[in-house]
């Protein structure tokens, strides 16, 4: 898959759900370059920001997009840890 295809695939993700891609193409552009490291290193697609243990088990929480409106963040400030998604308003 290469960037316009994920990106399709995120907005697709967010069409009929209470939040946006980040308009911000550069914020974006930047978390999938994360994203890309990660999938090179690791085989998976995992979360740029935040902290890989090695166990599967959070591997596979920390595949993009994750469970973010489980966490505070959220509902703090309306956007996953890496501020790839945000509220739509
Ligand atoms: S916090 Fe955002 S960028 Fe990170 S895995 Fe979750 S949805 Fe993807």
């Amino acid at each position: 898959m290469n960037t316009e295809e994920l990106i399709a695939a995120w907005v697709r993700f967010t069409e009929d759900n209470d939040f946006v891609l980040n308009p911000d193409e550069s914020h974006v552009s930047t978390v999938i370059d994360g994203l890309f490291a990660n999938e090179k290193e690791y085989g998976l697609k995992l979360c740029p920001c935040r902290l890989r243990d090695g166990t599967r088990k959070l591997d596979l929480e920390l595949i993009c997009p994750c469970n973010f409106k489980t966490q505070d963040v959220w509902r703090d400030e309306g956007r996953c840890w890496c501020g790839l998604f945000i509220k739509r308003v």
